[in-house]
């Protein structure tokens, strides 16, 4: 089956009690059991739940995965995923993580003995001279939030395999319709499906999938026993949201394409940020892994100060000043005083994140109302 039938069909089939075609929100913590230990599957909502094992379902075969593990948000995901490790061993992370992702890692688990190492992944000969003895995992995140960088993700996990060593893609910026990490060798993928799968910002969710039949276990093991478990309305209104990821995010990318290309001619804007321009350093990277460039174009201004950021801030109607990614609506974000505000100046500098650094979600309106929102805000600044 291709993506959009799968979207639309894996996982779900029309209600065997009722006949209703759309999965019921199942709005139970128990199930009735005829005599002691004899039921239907299902005994205790947090172990299991319908609506949630449809979800499940479809999004394992939506990342050509055997086994889908839901939890109540992304970093509850990560957190079961982190739980998989031991005192002693280390994490090799990207070195431009999603805030929360190293926060968990360096406040959480840094006091349980669980270390993380933040390094580069553009160059393979130092990433391997960074693995040791203790390396567990590796995490990787591509497209990297904000500036756009693109991690080879075929490269870093034939390196992985060759140590013994599980590796982990954050696919949230990418969305399983445009990167599928499993086909490139990753052993576990996460998702914070609040983003893109969810697709209509109104949930927090996360989910891993994975192949791996002794991590599936393990992650099931831990949903169960540490209970960051999704509620049913959450899982049904994910689910809601699939059935349309592959059109929303076509939509979403052909959108960024002519947003980007407009700021890119802007005489206002200084420097443009798309894995889709032919001189992006990882062009050829997100043209190997990746269906299409994505949602998310990030830019900053030849008048390179705050103010300006502000000025432009203020003055966009469309685009909404918020937190969050990959919704039907556009967003903008500041990350030197948003996302990134405890990252000091002068190392956020070195990798291009100034301090008039826009961090755009394109959405899925009609472009030309974008650009021309874009237009009247930059007049100003
Ligand atoms: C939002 C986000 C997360 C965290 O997900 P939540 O659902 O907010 O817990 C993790 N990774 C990336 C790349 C994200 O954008």
């Amino acid at each position: 089956m291709k993506f959009g039938t799968k979207a639309i069909h894996a996982g779900v089939k029309p209600d065997p009690s009722t006949g209703a075609i759309m999965t019921p929100i199942y709005q139970t913590s128990t199930y009735v059991q005829t005599a002691p230990g004899e039921h239907q599957g299902f005994e205790y909502a947090r172990t299991q739940n319908p609506t949630r094992s449809a979800l499940e379902e479809n999004l394992a075969a939506l990342e050509n995965g055997k086994h889908g593990i839901c939890f109540s948000s992304g970093l509850a995901a990560m957190d079961a995923i982190l739980k998989t490790l031991n005192p002693g061993d280390e994490i090799v992370s990207t070195n431009d993580l999603y805030g929360g992702s190293y926060r968990l890692i360096t406040k959480v688990y840094e006091k349980f003995g669980v270390k993380g190492k933040f390094v580069p992944m553009n160059d393979m000969a130092f990433l391997e001279k960074q693995l040791t003895k203790k390396t567990k995992l590796i995490w990787i995140e591509t497209p990297t939030n904000p500036m756009l960088n693109i991690i080879d993700i075929e490269a870093v996990c034939a390196i992985a395999k060759k140590k013994g060593i599980k590796t982990c893609v954050d696919n949230t910026f990418a969305s399983p319709y445009l990167q599928n990490p499993l086909d490139l060798g990753a052993d576990i993928v996460l998702h914070s499906a609040t983003k893109y799968i969810g697709g209509h910002s109104d949930v927090i969710h996360g989910a891993v999938i994975t192949s791996d039949k002794n991590i599936a276990d393990q992650l099931y093991f831990i949903q169960n026993a540490a209970g960051a478990v999704p509620g049913p309305q959450d899982c049904f209104l994910i689910l809601r949201g699939i059935k349309t990821l592959h059109v929303r995010v076509e939509r979403a990318c052909k959108n960024a394409k002519k947003i980007a290309k407009y700021l890119k001619s802007h005489p206002k804007v200084n420097k443009v940020y798309y894995p889709g321009f032919k001189d992006h350093p990882n062009h050829l990277i997100a043209k190997k892994q990746m269906r299409d460039f994505g949602g998310m174009v990030s830019f900053d201004l030849v008048n390179n100060d705050t103010e300006s950021a502000n000025e432009l801030l203020k003055n966009t109607h469309l685009f909404s000043l918020a937190e969050s990614l990959g919704g039907v609506e556009s967003l903008i974000g500041h990350p030197a005083t948003m996302t990134h505000g405890s990252i000091p100046r002068e190392q956020r500098l070195k990798v291009g994140l100034t301090d008039s650094l826009m961090r755009l979600s394109i959405g899925i309106e009609d472009v030309d109302d974008l650009i021309d929102d874009l237009e009247q805000a930059l007049l100003n600044v």
